[in-house]
C-alpha cells in the first residue's frame, strides 16, 4: 500500500478524559475487534491497568478502513496520560503525524491537556481537537469548544464533538483524521540513503518469556524483511530478528516492514540493557544516522526495596531484572541495611512509577516487600571540592563538610476555579512554591504557573491541593532545573546510637518541627525495654528533640517477703548493674514492625 493511504495518529488528553474508551469505539468502527468481543478499554491489557482504570503502557494498533472508494491503513497509538510517563508520551508523538486532542466536556481543559498539547506541538503534529463525553448530562459542549478555540486559536467549527461511550460523532472524527493528518513521508531520499537502507524509531518495547525483547518500531525510511541483520545504536547490538509484524491489536507476523508503517521487531534477546525507548534501529550493513531526540530518562525519585524475608532476595533480584526488560526507565542497585538485610536502592520517574513497579513486583512475582519512603537526589559540593550525587539520606554528608547543596526544581501548572485561589496561597508558601504568572482561563478558572523544589512537591502537595479545592484543581509538572537547597540531614538516635535507615534530608526551616514529630512517632511505637532508652533527633550537630522511654519495671524482689532488706538491696544492685551493662552496649532491639512503620513513612 502506498504511503498516501497510511495515517499515523495518537490520542492525547488529560487523564480520564476518555482516550482509551474512544480507542475502543475506533476499533469497533473499523471492524478491528468484533463488537461481541469488545471489553471496555480493550487496549489496557495489564491487570493493574484494568483495575486502576489507567493506561500505563501504550499500545499501537493497526486498523483498516474504507472511506468512499479508498482503503486506508490507520495506525493508532493510545498513550498513557500520567505525568510520570511524559517521556513515553513524547516518544509516541514522535512516531505519528497527527494527534486527536480530546477534552472532556464535563471538565474542560485541564493542566495535562496543556502539557501534552505542548509536546505535540513541539513534534510539529497536526492537532485535531475534539470535545468528548457529549452524551453526559453534565457536558458543557459550547463552553468547552470556546475554551479550546481560544487555546488553539482556531474556529469552533474545526472542533469535533464526540461520545466515546455512545459512539456519536466518532465516524466523523475518523474521517477528519484521514483528511487533516498528512500521510507519512520518508525522511531520507533513496539516493542519499544508498538503498537498501532502513531506519526506525523504537518508541516502546515489551518482553515475553517465549521470544525475549520485542521492539515497537515506527519505520521512517526504507524497508526490512525478517532476514535482514539489524543494528541498535544506543543498545549497541546487532541481531537478526526472530520475527517482524504488525499489531491488529494482537501480533500478526508480516514479511516486511516499510517506511510509514508501525510494527514490531522480535529481537530474541533475553538480557536487559538492549532496548531503550527513543533508540534507532537500522540495517547493520548500511546504517543510517540515528534519529534525533533520544533522551535517557533520569530517575528522580528513589526508594529502597527489600524482601520481607531474606530468603526471597534472589527472587527479588531476578524479578527486578525481568521488569527491566519491559521498562528501562527505573534503576536498581544492590545495597545492604543492617536491619533489613540485602535489598535494592531503586530510582523511578515519579511516585506513581514507583507504586506501579512495586505493585508489579508484588503481583507478578508474588513477593512480600518493604519499600522505604521515597526521597530525591541531591547534588553535593563538598568543601574538599568533591562533587557527588547523593541518592540516599544515609550518605548525605555532615553539615561541616558541605559547601553547597543543589536539588531538582519543577515547573508546575495548575488550573483551578478562580475563587479557590485564596485558600491555596498559604499552601504554596508552606511548600516553598514561587508563584509565576496567573492567567484567567475561561469560565472563571485560573491557570497558575509555579516553580518549587521537587522535594516539596513530594510532601503531599498534589493531595493537599486536591482536597483544598474539592478535587476541582488539575496539575501537571515537569523537571526544570537544579537550584541551591537549604537542607540538612536529620538523624535519629536510639540509646545514643544512630539508626541510619531513619535518616532524612529536609528543609532547614522545618528541622525542629520534623525532629519533634519523628521522635514523638518513634516514642509512641517503640516497646519499653528493661532499662530507660533515650530517643533523640539530631541535626546541625545538636540534639533538637528528645524523649525518654522509661524502663519496663520488673520487680526482681517480688519473691522475697519479710524483712531481709540486705538481700533485697543486693538484688537491686544486681539489677542496676545489669541495666548499666545493657545501656553501655546501647543496643535496643527495634522490633521489625516498628522499624517498618518508621522507614515506610506515613502511607497515603
Ligand atoms: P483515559 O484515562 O483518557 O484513557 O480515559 P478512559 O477511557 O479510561 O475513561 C475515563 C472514564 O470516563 C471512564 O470511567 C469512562 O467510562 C468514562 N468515559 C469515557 N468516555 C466517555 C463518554 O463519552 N461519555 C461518558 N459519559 N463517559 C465516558
Ligand atoms: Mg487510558
Amino acid at each position: 500500500m502506498g504511503l498516501e493511504h497510511i495515517r499515523n495518529f495518537c490520542v492525547i488528553a488529560h487523564i480520564d478524559h476518555g482516550k482509551s474508551t474512544l480507542a475502543d469505539r475506533l476499533l469497533e468502527l473499523t471492524g478491528t475487534i468484533e463488537k461481541r468481543k469488545m471489553q471496555n478499554q480493550v487496549l489496557d491489557r495489564m491487570e493493574l491497568e484494568r483495575e486502576r482504570g489507567i493506561t500505563i503502557k501504550m499500545k499501537p494498533v493497526r486498523m483498516l478502513y474504507r472511506l468512499g472508494a479508498e482503503h486506508y491503513t490507520l495506525n493508532l497509538i493510545d498513550t498513557p496520560g500520567h505525568i510520570d510517563f511524559s517521556y513515553e508520551v513524547s516518544r509516541a508523538l514522535g512516531a505519528v503525524e497527527g494527534a486527536i486532542l480530546l477534552v472532556d466536556a464535563t471538565q474542560g481543559i485541564e493542566a495535562q491537556t496543556l502539557s501534552v498539547l505542548e509536546m505535540a506541538r513541539e513534534q510539529g503534529l497536526v492537532i485535531i481537537p475534539a470535545v468528548n463525553k457529549i452524551d453526559s448530562p453534565l457536558a458543557r459542549v459550547r463552553e468547552t469548544k470556546r475554551e479550546i478555540s481560544k487555546l488553539l486559536d482556531c474556529s469552533e467549527e474545526e472542533i469535533l464533538a464526540v461520545s466515546g461511550k455512545t459512539g456519536e460523532g466518532v465516524p466523523e472524527l475518523l474521517n477528519e483524521v484521514i483528511k487533516r493528518v498528512p500521510p507519512p513521508r520518508q525522511l531520507i531520499g533513496g539516493a542519499a540513503a544508498g538503498w537498501p537502507a532502513f531506519r526506525g524509531l523504537v518508541f516502546d518495547f515489551e518482553y515475553s518469556n517465549h521470544t525475549g525483547v520485542i521492539l515497537f518500531v515506527r519505520v521512517f525510511d526504507g524497508r526490512i524483511s525478517k532476514d535482514d541483520k539489524l543494528k541498535l545504536f544506543v543498545g549497541k547490538r546487532e541481531f537478526r530478528p526472530v520475527g517482524i509484524g504488525i499489531f491488529m491489536p494482537g501480533e500478526v507476523a508480516a514479511d516486511t516492514l516499510s517506511a510509514g508503517e508501525i510494527g514490531y521487531v522480535i529481537t530474541g534477546a533475553k538480557e536487559p540493557g538492549i532496548a531503550f525507548v527513543g533508540d534507532t534501529v537500522t540495517l547493520a550493513r548500511n546504517p543510517l544516522p540515528s534519529l534525533p531526540g533520544f533522551m535517557k530518562p533520569t530517575p528522580v525519585v528513589f526508594a529502597s526495596i527489600y524482601p520481607e524475608s531474606q530468603d526471597d532476595f534472589v527472587i527479588l533480584r531476578r524479578a527486578l531484572e525481568r521488569l527491566k526488560l519491559s521498562d528501562s526507565s527505573f534503576s536498581a542497585e544492590e545495597e545492604a541495611s543492617g536491619l533489613l538485610g540485602k535489598g535494592f536502592r531503586c530510582g523511578f520517574l515519579g511516585v506513581l512509577h514507583l507504586e506501579i513497579v512495586t505493585e508489579r513486583l508484588r503481583r507478578e512475582f508474588n513477593l512480600q516487600l518493604v519499600v522505604t519512603t521515597p526521597s530525591i537526589t541531591f547534588e553535593v559540593l563538598e568543601k574538599s571540592g568533591r562533587r557527588r550525587t547523593v541518592y540516599s539520606p544515609v550518605y548525605f554528608p555532615d553539615q561541616g563538610e558541605i559547601k553547597e547543596v543543589r536539588e531538582p526544581w519543577v515547573a508546575v501548572t495548575i488550573i483551578v476555579p478562580a475563587d479557590h485561589l485564596g485558600v491555596l496561597m498559604p499552601l504554596f508558601h508552606d511548600h516553598e512554591a514561587v508563584l509565576g504568572e496567573t492567567e484567567s482561563f475561561g469560565d472563571g478558572r485560573a491557570k497558575l504557573s509555579l516553580s518549587m523544589p521537587l522535594r516539596e512537591l513530594m510532601r503531599g502537595f498534589f493531595d493537599r491541593i486536591k482536597s483544598l479545592t474539592s478535587g476541582f484543581a488539575s496539575l501537571s509538572y515537569s523537571l526544570a532545573d537544579f537550584r541551591t537547597a537549604d537542607v540538612v540531614k536529620l538523624e535519629v538516635l536510639v540509646a545514643e546510637e544512630v539508626i541510619p535507615a531513619f535518616s532524612k534530608v529536609i528543609a532547614r526551616r522545618r528541622v525542629e518541627e520534623e525532629a519533634e514529630a519523628t521522635v514523638e512517632r518513634l516514642y509512641k511505637i517503640l516497646p519499653r525495654q528493661l532499662f530507660t532508652v533515650k530517643i533523640q533527633a539530631k541535626a546541625l550537630g545538636r540534639i533538637l528533640a528528645s524523649r525518654t522511654l522509661s524502663a519496663l519495671r520488673k520487680d526482681v524482689t517480688g519473691y522475697l517477703y519479710g524483712g531481709d532488706i540486705t538481700r533485697k538491696m543486693k538484688l537491686w544492685q544486681k539489677q542496676k548493674a545489669g541495666k548499666k551493662r545493657l545501656k553501655a552496649r546501647g543496643r535496643v532491639e527495634i522490633p521489625h514492625d516498628v522499624f517498618l512503620k518508621m522507614v515506610q513513612g506515613e502511607r497515603r
